[in-house]
Order: structure tokens, then C-alpha cells, then sequence
């Protein structure tokens, strides 16, 4: 670890408590200027996150003996990643022998429509099989053939089987035998910090601040280098496919307010079948494989509408365009009571059901007392995953902010318009070994860490005037009007008045913040994370609102009814640094040995998410 110095001060300690938590340094209690004491942590690396791309990270330095803490807003064992079903890619070629990282890499470019970085594609594809042996190493218990190989099955629009898998619980294996790995290296995790800004001095990030969920008591953390695994945005719509309370957009905001950039935070993809009901649950994923499976899709008239959008492949086709269609049947009046449309599997004979959705069954059971064996299941497109996120570099996933990198869905640049699915699990553990590498080697050769004592009082006072406030604004309230506003102007189809008003509507959001009530009560200080979650879900929508409206074309995931054809000359990525900073990023050529492999490749079939 470098030498701490704070712009020439000696941070001074009421009270030093030796808690013996090796190998985080120094553990210190100070008394803040406000009423709630202040903990001084430092170590080498902070990892801010404990999905999977963060435990990644944090597992390679420890094996690389870095010091590292990870902290996380939610218990690491109920991680987001912990929901992911169907599975993770890599050219195993273990049951199609003819697959290589090439052809996964030119698959992943092709169903990006071009807007995938095609290096960051080059490196996780090729980083893949690796990352998956690293996996078994740490004791994931992959499915396998009778011959003990890792089975592999088609998921969506890949031209091989390359999607291996642990039934369909496969992030929760993940998860598991990340954490189970991390407690074997004794690596140090804080469940319940809220991390509420970066710390970051003349471009060069030193750590971070927070506070704890239970007690309020308030967290510096000093680090030589920063980890942002904090996940996507998907949770600033009214359906969302996410955790209550995550992927809130505060991986966009902390870096954004610490002088980085997000990258395409328009493309957002949105799962044609989500749960409308109970409205706790909104969102609830249900799988593709019940359309897989046979499963139809009927408007509120009774008609099989997918025959007019694609006669060929009807519910088969591909996810997005099948969102789309179920978007325009709602929007167009031919929706259910409830705003939805009908997924109905009950014509499948009852034994398939209970062989190969058994999941969806159970789900449907839990929240609505349904049984899909007879009656049909009331779905609409729900906000599934954020392809963009923050500017990363693809060597590295460095942000352009020294010191500090940003991982798994909180980044971008491998999934384009359109990710293809199975490859977000996997760049957890691709990019979370790049970036504790990196991490490490940044973190070993810095001779002193500069630290800033305004950027510190800064973020003290970002949590004691939130802290102070007791305006008449229900933080609650306003993170519904937000989601509304996304959900009418900035969901499955957008037009340039309807964005238009969504940025206005938003202003108005933004207005009544100001006089927010935030009321931390016995059971903790959950009231002052929902109102540093709706301060960041502020940052992700107008950063949303505005690439989308710069976006006038129709492309992948992003439709604009007023621009319904893709537009070559914006064949870039957005990047956006701030209200009303938006500039055009051009991408690097695809090379030739990948994109003599592209093609269009059907996704019947092959549904089982
Ligand atoms: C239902 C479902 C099914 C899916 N199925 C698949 C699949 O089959 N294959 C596939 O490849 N992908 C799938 N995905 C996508 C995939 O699961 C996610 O993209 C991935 O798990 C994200 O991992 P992550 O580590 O980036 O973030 P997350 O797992 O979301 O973790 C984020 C972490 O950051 C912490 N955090 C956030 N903000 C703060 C803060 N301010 N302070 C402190 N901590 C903070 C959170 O507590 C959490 O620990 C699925 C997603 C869903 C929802």
C-alpha cells in the first residue's frame, strides 16, 4: 500500500480500534463533524460491489496478495447476480467441437449491430474458456456430460452450443462459489456500506465514502486504487427485471461525479415477458423458455399477433423485436385489462411443463397463486439489463480517472445495441480478472497517494445535508413519478417529443428533490440510501433521455418511431459526461478474421432464459 498523505494533514483519531480484520489497514474511528462516528479504513484496493464482477476482482488481487476490502449495499450471498438463470458463454467447443473464441466474438459483434467495442469483444471471447476453468478451480458445479465434459447448450443467437450452465440457477452457483472463494482467502466484505461518492483528487481517485445501512455510522475509505462494480440502471423503470432497491444507476452517478463518463446508457434491453402483478414484483422475469417450449402469445383480443411482426418465427424471434411487438400491441389499445399481453402455455401437455419450465410454474404459484398448467400468465416488457454504463477502456476497464475502473454491468462496451445472452455472466469473470490485474500493478508501482481533504469535506456534507433535510417531498414518491416517466417516454419505443418531455418532466422531479424528507428511523438508515438511490436514477435518466434523443435512429434495443431506419452515420457510441455533454465516439474497425465469421444467426430454438 502507498503512503497516505492528506494534503499534509495526520487525520486525527478519537478513538483507534483494533479490530484485526487482516489485511485491511488501519481501521480508525474518528468523530465526524456531525453527530454519527466516522470510520477511517485504508487499503490497497476498494471493490465497490459484490455481484459477481466484484467478488471476481477481489478474488485476483487477494491471489495476487493485494489487500482489498469489497463492500456492498445488500448481502453478498443476494447479490443481483445471484438471479441470473440460463447460463454463461465461452467456446468450450466441449459438445460442438467446431466452435471457436472467433466465431463467439464475431456472434457477439453481429447481434450488437455494430455498436459492440470489437477489442473489448476480442478479449473477453478469447479470455472466456480461462475465465471458465477458473470457475471449476474455485468449485462450481457446472453441469456435465455423462463423459464428465462441461455440457453446453444454444441459447439465443449463437451458431454453436457455447452456453454451459448449472441448471437454471446458474448466477446463484456463481455467486456462491465466488463468495465461498473469497471466504477462503479471508478477503474482508462489508454487506451493509452504502457507498455515496468517490473520492478523487486533480483526476486520481483515493477512495471512497459512505455510510452503514444499520447504524449510520459513516465509512472513509482510503485506497490506492477503486473498483466500481456497482451494477446497471435498470431499476429507473416501473418493471424491471432487477432486485428491489438495485441497479438504481449509482455506478453511473458516482463516476459521473467524479469526472468520468457513461457510455450509451440509451441501450437498455427490455425482456418481452415480465410480470405485471403483485406491483412488488413487477418485472419478475418470466423465462424465454416458456415461448421456447411452445409457449403463445395472445393480445387482449385473443389474437397470435407475433404472425404480424414475424410470420416465420413467430414467439421464436428474437428478443428484442419480439418486445417490441408485445410494446406496440399494448400501445396500440390490443392489450389486456392490465396492460399486458397473454403468454400461454397451457396447451403444452402438463408433464412438459412440470420437465422444463418447473421455475416459471413455482414463480407463478408463489406470487399469484396461478396455475400456468391451466391459465394464461399477464406479461409485458420489463428493463432487463444495461448494455451501456460507464466509459471503460478495453485493455483494462480503466474509466479515463486514474486509479479508479469500472466492471461487469456497470460498464460497457461489449454488448452494443443488443447483448447477446449468456455474455454478461461471463464478462464478470473475464473483466474481473483484467481489473484486479490491473488494479494491482497500478496499485504497486504508486509511490504516495495524494489525498484531499475538500473532496473528503465534500462528501461528508453530500450525506449531512441529505441527513438535515425534512422538507414535504416522499423520497418514495418521487422515485415512482421518476419510473413513470421513464416507463412513458424512454421505454420500449421513444420519439423526440416523447423524450422531450420525459427531460421535462424529469426538471420537475428534479425540482421537487430539493426539498426532500429523509427520516433514518430505528430500523436504520434505509430512508437515506432510497434518497441517494433516487439521486442517482436522477443521473441515469437524464443521461438516458438525452443519448436517446441524440440517437435518431432505430437500432437494436433502441427504437425511435420517428426514425424507424438504422442510420449509418451513427455507428458510434454516445458519451456523456454530464447534463447537455454528449459527444460522438467512433469504434474501431472489426477485424477481418472476425468479420469474415458474421452472420445472421435464427435464435430458434434456442430460448431458455
Ligand atoms: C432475472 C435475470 C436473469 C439473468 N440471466 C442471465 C444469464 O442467464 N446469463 C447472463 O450472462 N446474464 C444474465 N443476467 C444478467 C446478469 O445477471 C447481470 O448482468 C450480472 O449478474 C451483473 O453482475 P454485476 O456484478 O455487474 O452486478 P450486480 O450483481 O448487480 O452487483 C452489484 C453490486 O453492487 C452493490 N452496489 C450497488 N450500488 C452500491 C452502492 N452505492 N454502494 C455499495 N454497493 C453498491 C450491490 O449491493 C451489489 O453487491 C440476468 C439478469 C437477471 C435480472
Amino acid at each position: 500500500m502507498a503512503t497516505p498523505v492528506c494534503d499534509g494533514r495526520t487525520l486525527v483519531a478519537e478513538e483507534a480500534l483494533q479490530q484485526g480484520w487482516s489485511p485491511v489497514h488501519d481501521l480508525l474511528w474518528v468523530q465526524s463533524m456531525t453527530t454519527y462516528p466516522e470510520r477511517v479504513i485504508a487499503t490497497s484496493v476498494l471493490v465497490i460491489g459484490t455481484g459477481g464482477s466484484g467478488l471476481r476482482s477481489a478474488i485476483e488481487l487477494a491471489e495476487r496478495g493485494k489487500d482489498v476490502l469489497a463492500v456492498g449495499k445488500r448481502p453478498k450471498a443476494d447479490a443481483h447476480t445471484a438471479l441470473a438463470a440460463g447460463g454463461i458463454n465461452a467456446a468450450l467447443a466441449s459438445v460442438d467441437a467446431e466452435d471457436t473464441w472467433q466465431q463467439h466474438a464475431a456472434d457477439t459483434l453481429q447481434e450488437s449491430y455494430l455498436l459492440a467495442n470489437p477489442r473489448t469483444v476480442q478479449i473477453v471471447t478469447q479470455g472466456a474458456a480461462r475465465a471458465i476453468g477458473e470457475l471449476e478451480r474455485y468449485g462450481m458445479p457446472f453441469a456435465r456430460e455423462r463423459d464428465g465434459r462441461i455440457s453446453q447448450r444454444f441459447f439465443g443467437a449463437h451458431t454453436f452450443r457455447r452456453t454451459a450452465f448449472a441448471g437454471d440457477y446458474t448466477g446463484l452457483e456463481i455467486q456462491r462459489t465466488l463468495v465461498d472463494r473469497a471466504a477462503r482467502l479471508k478477503i474482508p466484505i462489508l454487506d451493509t456500506v452504502y457507498v455515496t461518492r468517490l473520492l478523487v483528487r486533480d483526476n486520481v481517485a483515493f477512495g471512497a465514502y459512505g455510510f452503514d445501512l444499520a447504524d449510520g455510522t459513516r465509512y472513509v475509505i482510503h485506497a490506492d486504487a477503486v473498483i466500481l462494480a456497482a451494477g446497471g440502471h435498470t431499476r429507473i423503470w416501473r418493471h424491471t427485471s432487477s432486485r428491489r432497491d438495485e441497479n438504481t444507476g449509482d455506478s453511473l452517478r458516482l463516476a459521473v461525479e467524479a469526472g468520468g463518463r457513461v457510455r450509451d446508457p440509451e441501450l437498455v434491453q427490455f425482456h418481452p415477458s415480465g410480470l405485471i402483478e403483485p406491483e412488488n414484483a413487477a418485472g419478475t422475469l418470466v423465462s424465454e423458455a416458456a415461448r421456447g417450449e411452445g409457449g403463445i402469445l395472445l393480445n387482449g383480443l385473443g389474437e397470435r399477433f407475433m404472425a404480424r411482426y414475424d410470420p416465420e418465427r413467430l414467439e421464436l424471434s428474437t428478443r428484442d423485436r419480439v418486445a417490441l411487438a408485445v410494446y406496440t400491441e399494448i400501445a396500440e389499445g390490443r392489450g389486456t385489462p392490465n396492460g399486458g399481453v397473454w403468454l400461454d402455455v397451457s396447451h403444452l401437455p402438463r408433464e412438459t411443463i412440470m420437465e422444463r419450465l418447473p421455475g416459471v410454474y413455482q414463480t407463478l404459484l408463489e406470487l399469484q397463486m396461478l396455475d400456468i398448467t391451466t391459465t394464461h400468465i399477464e406479461v409485458a416488457p420489463t428493463a432487463h439489463y444495461s448494455m451501456g454504463g460507464v466509459w471503460t477502456d478495453p485493455e483494462d476497464y480503466g474509466t479515463g480517472i486514474e486509479g479508479l475502473y469500472a466492471i461487469g454491468e456497470a460498464s460497457s462496451g461489449l454488448h452494443g445495441a443488443n447483448r447477446l445472452g449468456g455474455n454478461s455472466l461471463i464478462e464478470l469473470l473475464v473483466g474481473g480478472r483484467i481489473v484486479g490485474e490491473a488494479a494491482a500493478a497500478y496499485s504497486a508501482q504508486l509511490k504516495a497517494q495524494e489525498r484531499s481533504a475538500t473532496a473528503l469535506v465534500a462528501a461528508r456534507a453530500q450525506v449531512d445535508e441529505l441527513l438535515s433535510a425534512n422538507g414535504p417531498e416522499n423520497v418514495r414518491a418521487l422515485q415512482r413519478a421518476l419510473r413513470d416517466t421513464m416507463t412513458e417516454h424512454a421505454g420500449v419505443v421513444r420519439d423526440e417529443s416523447g423524450l422531450a418531455s420525459g427531460l421535462a418532466r424529469l426538471d420537475e422531479i428534479e425540482r421537487r428533490m430539493v426539498d426532500l424528507g429523509v427520516h433514518p428511523d430505528a430500523a436504520g438508515f434505509q430512508s437515506l440510501a432510497h434518497a441517494f438511490d433516487l439521486k442517482s436514477a436522477a443521473v441515469a435518466a437524464r443521461a438516458t433521455l438525452e443519448a436517446a434523443r441524440e440517437r435518431r435512429e432505430t437500432r437494436g434495443c433502441h427504437n425511435r418511431s420517428d426514425f424507424p431506419e438504422l442510420d449509418p452515420s451513427l455507428q458510434v457510441n454516445l458519451v456523456w459526461s454530464g447534463p447537455g455533454s454528449l459527444v460522438r465516439e467512433q469504434i474501431p474497425a472489426i477485424p477481418d478474421e472476425i468479420a469474415a465469421l458474421m452472420h445472421e444467426v435464427s435464435s430458434a430454438g434456442k430460448l431458455i432464459e
